[in-house]
């Protein structure tokens, strides 16, 4: 999710005491921008089978690029306007009542190293926080972490270490492949990151992984604008911990799920 340059940008926001925009409005008119501007303006993993990273910490596969782009970017698209919003593209994209019940995910013991006792403890803790909320059960299939790949099929997702990305980690949504399912740690997560602990970017993270968009999409006076690809779950929420604090949301201290987060997430999965 946040970089350290953006988490620099939350105290800066703070001293200026840059007000959050409270009104609903329609989303700003961008400058056209070409397909190959677009891409360029990507960021993409340095590994192999590295995804095109939007926002932080949305990964789109290459096969996606030009689907987003036509639907979202594109000159002549029109933005329509819309705390918690859902990823909406024709229908919600979400696990079914079945699938929500049996996310299954595996903790890559090869590249945590001695980390690993941490990140299976910031898991179970930010697993637990939507479990205490909405009808979805994550599982931990430990029997696959020590073959915990993108390819591995015996889970739904893998979660894995990963240096140099820019981002702190980053996640997916329910209508990707499996080969993108996977929860990403930058090795940089495990440095100096107050006020923010792994557990909470994890709580954030797992909120993509059932369907969640950033918060701060909902408005355009957050700056942080992505596109309309979403239901309004609830009011809008700048202390959800799906919005970027450094997007004019009002969250300090800790990434953790509001009241209205609960609510969002309850009425998605009942
Ligand atoms: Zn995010």
């Amino acid at each position: 999710m946040l970089k350290f340059r953006s988490v620099a940008m939350v105290a800066g926001v703070a001293l200026l005491g840059v007000a959050c925009g409270s009104q609903e409005e329609m989303p700003q008119e961008q400058a056209p921008m070409s397909f190959e501007e677009f891409k360029a303006s990507l960021t993409q993993e340095n590994f192999p089978d590295g995804k095109y990273i939007f926002d932080h910490d949305i990964a789109l596969e290459e096969s996606e690029l030009q689907s987003y782009y036509d639907n979202n970017v594109a000159p002549g698209v029109g933005a329509h306007s819309g705390s918690l919003a859902v990823y909406y593209v024709g229908g919600d994209i979400k696990w079914s009542s079945t699938a929500a019940r049996n996310i299954t995910y595996c903790v890559s013991s090869s590249s945590f190293g001695s980390r690993y006792n941490t990140v299976v403890t910031a898991m179970n803790s930010a697993t637990a926080a939507w479990e205490a909320t909405a009808n979805v059960n994550f599982v931990h299939s430990s029997t696959y972490d020590s073959n915990c790949t993108a390819s591995q099929t015996g889970v739904v997702f893998d979660v894995r270490q990963v240096s140099g990305q820019g981002y702190l980690a980053r996640a997916f949504f329910p209508n990707s492949s499996r080969s993108a399912r996977n929860v990403l740690i930058d090795s940089s997560s495990f440095g100096s990151i107050s006020p923010y602990t792994l557990a909470g970017i994890l709580r954030h993270e797992l909120g993509h992984t059932i369907g969640f968009r950033h918060e701060h999409t909902r408005l355009s006076s957050t700056g942080c604008y992505e596109d309309a690809q979403w239901r309004a779950l609830t009011s809008y929420d700048a202390k959800s911990v799906m919005h970027y604090p450094q997007c004019a949301g009002t969250n300090t201290g800790d990434l953790v799920l509001t009241s209205l987060d609960k609510s969002g997430a309850r009425s998605l999965y009942p």
